[in-house]
């Protein structure tokens, strides 16, 4: 057996009948000569976009082949296993209103909880000083403005954002009215009395690299999804880690998942898409669902080549820069300074969340850094990583000194099969791309977060899957 097959259980039993299903091949590999496995369907990455387009077609009775470049399934569902109460680096928020991955998970019999909950309230970390949310309106350091001051630096950008939202629906972000807010986010903070200090905090949580490459009609869409996902209650948690998710998809497969098989060179020849890999292995296929990130997608030849304003966009649409990591402290440096253990701080390490397990209420810190932030502390050796994260703890927190141990350090940017953590859309962007950002091209259909027009996240990938899965079965 090929070590690259990712064959769990159902599929072991199964695996003799699609290699049947995927034998009828006409191409030949120029290297053997051997004939070229066949599928109906070739799905380009084993997060949770392409798990569930697979999973709809194997429903329909199509042989599928899934190539996944990394050594794993679940793509940005990354719940990592070998760290303390075993976090997640990547996406867990089970929203109220993710129909699709509800469904799904029920089907899988994966349990939902609700988030336990951690101490309440925040420390609020700027320069030399450290407040509580509580007291930074009044705080004799809070360089706001006297308007601005009683507004905390994560919520100063919803203030400059027009409220009530103008998109009436989800997908309003689409027509042609809204395409006034295409404009950059920066435009808007004209309202706060826009200077560096407001720039800098907002940038700290911006999901962008800085707010003058930011579409405020971007930011719209996000909060008006945002709202929809809220209207039902707070979000869930999958019991055990988000990364039991896309397991159970891929076991629940009769399809193979053929695992380190990156992807460089899509060509169409006669009636087949003939798949090309970096080891020099090659698959055909009738259709290809391609659901990578566009910055790992700009990398893979497409022949013929795609129109030029859809390669535009995927050379150009940006991806957030994130990195984020895990410490855990072995006594409560909280209770001693007398802060709440969660902090946002303009310093290199920005955002700080204390998690709770089930029986602990800080079980472990994760923390966030976004954006230009992210860059530069990515250019660091991990060492230096680690070293900055306990400095500048101990420097905010001086009652943390000694106590901290990191446990891992994971950045969406390096990682080569994402390289970013989520697009995201620069001014002009939605009115330029818009109306051609999922295009199919011949019998290539793309899916992935990227892509998805009503829902993001888990339930934007979701929503991609499902619908490229319905263009192959033309539906
Ligand atoms: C830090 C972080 C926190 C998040 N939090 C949440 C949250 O709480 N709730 C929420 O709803 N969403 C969250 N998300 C977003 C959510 O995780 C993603 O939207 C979703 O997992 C994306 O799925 P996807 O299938 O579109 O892409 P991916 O999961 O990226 O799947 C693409 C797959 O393609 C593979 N691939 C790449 N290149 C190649 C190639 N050349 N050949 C073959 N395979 C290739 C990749 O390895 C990957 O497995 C978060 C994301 C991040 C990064």
């Amino acid at each position: 057996m090929n070590n690259n097959f990712f064959f769990p259980s159902r599929r072991q039993v199964l695996a003799g009948l699609v290699a049947g299903a995927g034998s009828l091949a006409l191409a030949s590999c120029a290297q053997t000569g051997e004939p070229l496995k066949h599928y109906d369907t070739i799905v380009i990455g084993a997060g949770l976009s392409g798990l569930y387009a697979a999973r709809l077609l194997e429903e329909e009775g199509a042989s599928v082949l899934v190539l996944e470049s990394s050594i794993r399934t679940g793509g940005r569902i990354f719940t990592l296993d070998d760290v303390p109460s075993k976090p997640d680096a990547g996406g867990m928020e089970i929203g109220q209103m993710y129909a699709r991955a509800r469904s799904i998970v029920s089907d899988l019999n994966i349990e939902l909880s609700a988030f336990p909950s951690s101490p309440s309230g925040m420390a609020i970390n700027y320069g030399a000083h450290t407040t509580t949310m509580s007291e930074w309106g009044e705080w004799q350091h809070n360089p706001l403005s006297e308007p601005l001051k009683k507004i905390p630096p994560f919520a100063l950008m919803r203030s400059a954002t027009p409220n009530p939202n103008p998109l009436a629906e989800l997908d309003s972000w689409l027509e042609k009215d809204a395409q006034k807010f295409d404009v950059p986010l920066a435009d808007y903070l004209k309202t706060l009395g826009d200077n560096d200090i407001t720039r800098e905090m907002i940038n700290i949580s911006l999901q962008g690299n800085s707010v003058d490459h930011i579409s405020m009609l971007g930011e719209l869409r996000k909060a008006r999804v945002g709202q929809f996902e809220r209207s039902n209650g707070p979000s869930e948690m999958i019991v055990g880690g988000a990364s039991r998710l896309p397991e159970a998809m891929a076991n629940n497969l009769i399809s193979p998942i053929m695992l380190e098989k990156k992807v460089t060179h899509i060509k169409r020849k006669g009636n087949r898409s003939i798949i090309t890999c970096a080891d020099g292995s090659k698959y055909s296929a009738e259709y290809v669902i391609c659901t990578v990130p566009y910055t790992v997608l700009k990398d893979i030849k497409i022949e013929p080549s795609l129109p030029t304003l859809q390669q535009q966009a995927i050379n150009e649409i940006p991806y957030l820069p994130a990195t984020v990591f895990y410490f855990t402290s072995s006594e409560p440096f909280w209770e001693s300074d007398g802060l709440p253990p969660t902090m946002w701080t303009n310093s290199i390490i920005e955002r700080i969340f204390a998690l709770a397990s089930t029986d602990q209420p800080v079980a472990i810190f994760w923390g966030l850094i976004n954006g230009n932030n992210a860059l530069l502390f990515d250019k660091m050796a991990y060492a230096e990583q680690v070293q900055t994260i306990l400095n500048e703890m101990k420097r905010i927190r001086p009652a943390s000194a000694g106590k901290l141990t990191v446990h891992k350090i994971h950045s969406w940017t390096a990682y080569p099969h994402n390289k970013g953590a989520w697009a995201y859309w620069k001014p002009g962007q939605i009115k330029k791309f818009g109306a051609i950002y999922h295009d199919p091209h011949q019998s290539i259909h793309f899916a992935g977060e990227h892509t998805a027009t009503l829902s993001a996240g888990i339930e934007g990938a979701l929503e991609t899957g499902e619908r490229a899965a319905f263009e192959v079965l033309g539906v």
